[in-house]
């Protein structure tokens, strides 16, 4: 006789309990090996600690291991080896893409591992991966050095340094990875390893700019460049500048010294305090500036700055490079949708201008914006295969970024994004900086690392022959192009 449907689901419901709690025995047993702890569906904390910077991403991995030291980050990867179980890694877990996290398999998270300490004899600071560049830049800042990282403080060190690391130090100090002395990682076999210029100087090479691809990175060991206070700020023109604005940026950015920086953008004006309440809601075009020089020379460099026109409202100032490092996290909180395409240029033509000004005038949610990040100055000044991180010759990183909270716009600013980013493909050098892709192909990888494509899949071969390391901007072991 064959079973009743509700005898059927009965029996069913039996087995899946079964087969849950023998998954929660598991990941008891694998906790009691942890210094850190094991968060599962079961756990109170798991719909928060699920949860990624991307509020797009919605994914449900069987468990999260929070690690306490390189220890439970060994413990974890022979455990997910061992069970033949997909693993993403996660640090700060801003990756757009979402490739903190994964349906199904475990997330090995470093977030709680957030020791910095600095040397003030050598100028360094040791940093462990579940960092923030807050965390970094903070501790660093009582000595009067930084690190060079990104545009906001909540980004995560890890992602950000072994994909490249671009901000506001880039042209007086080079990428964040420029300023890598030193990793300490877990294998895929489980193996613990360094990686400096003297000690595997190969996976040296490869983890500045490819990514987690051969490892997981326990701690960093960077240079402190010395910054105490910047004069920085935005200035904001009229919409119906921004051809003129960007031509003539297009011209001045590059030949500024290293130590003035300015990053472009399209962006509504936030609706309260310090802006002017005519200009809330308005879309404008503007430039982020960052002066790291000496400030007795500062009225020298800004007055030639003010050659262009008068800017319709500004809010510059000296202060603290760690004020300036979060000086938009506000405006930023985790839990946003987020679409963000980008690519190398290594000019602003006047078509690409018209296309610019087609799109960037017409951001479809207030938070989506446009940027063109210079990275010239210092970071042009290091040999395309010195480092995995190719694309010496650009002169701006740019990133369209469709952004909003409700998810009911999620489809607006991914249409809106990537149509603005086909529009200016042919303008640009053909490939985009590995943080600012989402999931775009494999091609797109490649066009990410031109001529070191290949020596990364060697690399990959010799670290990582299983692709166990593949939640990433993944350069699979068999990919070589000819
Ligand atoms: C609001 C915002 C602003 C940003 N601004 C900038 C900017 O100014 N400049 C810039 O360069 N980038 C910027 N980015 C991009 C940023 O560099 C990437 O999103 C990066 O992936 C973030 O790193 P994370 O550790 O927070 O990411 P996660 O999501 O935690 O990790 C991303 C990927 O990095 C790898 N990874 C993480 N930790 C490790 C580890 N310990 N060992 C090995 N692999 C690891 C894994 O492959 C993982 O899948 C920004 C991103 C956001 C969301």
């Amino acid at each position: 006789m064959r079973p009743s449907p509700e005898a059927f689901a009965q029996t069913a419901q039996v087995q899946n309990e079964i087969l849950t709690s023998k998954r929660e025995q598991v990941y008891t047993n694998l906790s009691a090996k942890l210094r850190g702890s094991v968060v599962t569906p079961a756990s109170a904390e798991y719909e928060v600690v699920r949860r990624v910077y991307n509020g797009m991403i919605d994914r449900r991995p069987d468990a999260i291991l929070r690690c306490a030291d390189a220890a439970d980050v060994r413990t974890a990867v022979n455990f997910a080896r061992d069970k033949n179980l997909p693993v993403a890694v996660r640090g700060g877990g801003h990756n757009g893409a979402g490739l903190g996290t994964c349906d199904g398999g475990i997330v090995i998270d470093l977030s709680p591992m957030k020791g910095v300490l600095v040397d003030p004899v050598t100028n360094t600071i040791r940093a462990e991966a579940g960092c923030t560049q807050a965390d970094v830049n903070y501790a660093a800042h009582d000595f009067g050095l930084a690190v060079p990282l990104g545009a906001i403080s909540t980004t995560g060190i890890a992602g950000l340094t072994l994909g490249g690391g671009t901000g506001y130090l880039t042209r007086k100090y080079g990428l964040t990875l420029d300023n890598l002395l030193e990793a300490n990682l877990v294998l895929a076999d489980g193996e613990c390893v360094t990686a400096s210029a003297s000690e595997n100087p190969d996976l040296f090479w490869g983890i500045r700019g490819g990514g987690g691809n051969f490892g997981i990175v326990t701690s960093f060991l960077f240079r402190g460049c010395p910054v105490r206070q910047v004069y920085a700020g935005p200035m904001l023109w009229k919409i119906e500048h921004a051809r003129e604005l960007l031509q003539w940026y297009r011209e001045i950015s590059p030949v500024l010294p290293d130590e003035l920086y300015g990053f472009f953008a399209f962006l509504k004006v936030p609706p309260g305090p310090p802006f002017p309440e005519e200009l809330h809601g308005k879309t404008m075009c503007g430039i982020v500036w960052a002066y790291s020089g000496p400030v007795d020379e500062l009225g020298n460099e800004f007055r030639f700055l003010r050659e262009f026109r008068p800017p319709k409202f500004e809010l510059m100032g000296l202060m603290p490079y760690p004020a300036l490092q979060s000086m938009f996290d506000a405006m930023y909180p985790p839990g946003l949708q987020w679409y963000w395409r980008g690519d190398f240029l290594l000019q602003i033509t006047d078509a690409a201008i018209d296309e610019h000004l087609k799109y960037g005038g017409q951001l479809p949610t207030f938070h989506s914006t446009m940027h063109l990040y210079p990275i010239d100055g210092a970071a042009s000044r290091v040999g395309a295969d010195e480092t995995a991180f190719n694309y010496r010759d650009a002169k701006w990183s740019m990133v369209i970024v469709g952004v909003d909270p409700d998810p009911a716009n999620a489809e607006k600013i991914t249409t809106w994004t990537k149509e603005y980013w086909e529009a200016l493909h042919p303008y640009s050098l053909g490939g985009a900086y590995v943080n600012f892709m989402m999931d775009e192909g494999i091609d797109r990888v490649r066009a990410a690392y031109r001529d070191n494509y290949n020596r990364l899949v060697e690399l990959k071969r010799k670290f990582d022959p299983n692709n166990f390391f593949r939640i990433n901007q993944n350069i699979a072991p068999n990919t070589r192009c000819n």
